[in-house]
């Protein structure tokens, strides 16, 4: 903390949706544990125990924002807090990087951080000072090795949070092609596609001809306008090279939410977490966009609390906004039409990869796969403040 800071920490705890004031007492043991997790240190995941005025025990313990309490003989809460005025600075980015047990420097975190969300992954990163960084693409599933320390990326998420559809889609699926080229305004730049080897509509397979109202995307390629307005009505990448235009956008429910929330839960859940983050999908019952219509689904899931489950919490929200999350089909059960799942994400706690739950050692890598294919990678992330 620095001078500036340093004025009596005011802590918040969400109740009934309402942000209160913490009792005083907990204030040393919350600023304390807290400071502990901003500089990252091991036991930052303690428990903090008092008594609440009744006197009947109360178990605190902040992890990654989140307070959860326990009162005898009553079931776990979990409640979101906060520091007023500190919570914004709290989130600088969301990734940090940690080389042995300090956080790297700023050089570091700049490099790490570039190698970290380049697609595809590079193996190995070397920093400025010649130290290579080893085995950086499974950097989340077993850290990666630089001279003998373990580098770790920690990421600070939202403790709890929702993404409500479709006030929050991501970017405008709707923009203009005229964003990604131009039209072909003279006879003569049309008798040019010739000499590129380029005059064929890859659309239609007709030659284009002076007269066509002709339009080149900026990869150089070029079409009938009319053809490729229509394929771009459908999917937004070149049909000639593949190269994407915009975001992909899929055909998820355009009603929905996505809910989240960290649950320490006595379930074996992944081995190197300590608990787990549940999401919720709720989608109401509708009518798509060719006339059918869908019945409600309200689907539970499971991730790790680890750095890999907070990768893919990021990239689902991305995912779920830009409606590639699901899709739509017969539910398994009984064949009722709805949302399933496009990308898929564990809705048990346990069963193994054959019962759609944990443990299963291929699932991060797999799901970073099919966001790929869904055109959601980490360079999507929102990674700097
Ligand atoms: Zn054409
Ligand atoms: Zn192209």
């Amino acid at each position: 903390m620095d001078g500036q800071d340093e004025a009596v920490p005011v802590w918040e705890q969400q109740l009934s949706g309402m942000w209160v004031a913490f009792k005083d007492d907990c204030q040393p043991y919350l600023e304390k544990t807290y400071q502990a997790f901003r500089q990252g240190v091991g036991d930052a995941r303690r428990l903090v125990t008092t008594t609440d005025d009744d006197g009947s025990l109360l178990k605190l313990s902040l992890d990654f924002g989140m307070l959860s309490s326990k009162t005898a003989g009553r079931s776990t809460d979990i409640l979101p807090i906060r520091r007023r005025e500190a919570v914004e600075a709290a989130a600088p980015a969301l990734a940090i990087f940690h080389i042995g047990e300090a956080a790297a420097g700023q050089h570091d975190q700049r490099t790490l951080l570039e190698s970290w969300c380049t697609e595809p992954r590079v193996e190995t990163v070397t920093l400025a000072d010649g130290r290579l960084v080893q085995g950086f693409k499974e950097l989340e599933l077993y850290g990666a090795q630089c001279n003998g320390e373990l580098v770790q990326v920690c990421l600070s998420t939202s403790n709890m949070g929702s993404v409500l559809m479709p006030a929050e889609l991501d970017g405008n699926p709707d923009a203009p092609i005229t964003d990604f080229g131009s039209d072909l305004t003279s006879p003569d730049e049309i008798d040019k596609l010739a000499d590129e080897d380029n005059q064929q509509c890859k659309i239609c397979l007709c030659d284009l001809e002076r007269e066509d109202h002709c339009f080149k995307l900026l990869c150089g390629h070029a079409f009938h306008g009319e053809c490729i307005g229509n394929w771009f009505a459908r999917k937004r990448r070149c049909p000639a090279c593949t190269r994407s235009y915009g975001k992909l956008y899929g055909s998820q429910p355009l009603q929905g939410i996505m809910e989240w929330h960290p649950e320490i839960t006595e379930l074996e859940v992944h081995p190197r977490a300590a608990q787990a983050i549940v999401l919720q999908f709720k989608f109401p019952a509708g009518t798509d966009e060719d006339g059918q219509e869908y019945i409600a689904r309200e689907p539970w899931c499971y991730l790790p609390d680890d750095a890999a489950g907070l990768v893919l919490l990021e990239l689902y929200k991305v995912a779920f906004r830009r409606r590639v999350m699901f899709g739509f089909g017969p539910r398994l059960r009984d064949g009722a039409f709805g949302a399933t799942f496009n990308i898929h994400i564990k809705t048990r706690t346990h069963g193994g990869s054959v019962g759609h739950g944990y443990p299963d050692d291929a699932y991060f890598l797999r799901s970073l796969e099919e966001l790929r294919s869904n055109g959601v990678t980490i360079s999507d992330l929102p990674l700097q403040s």
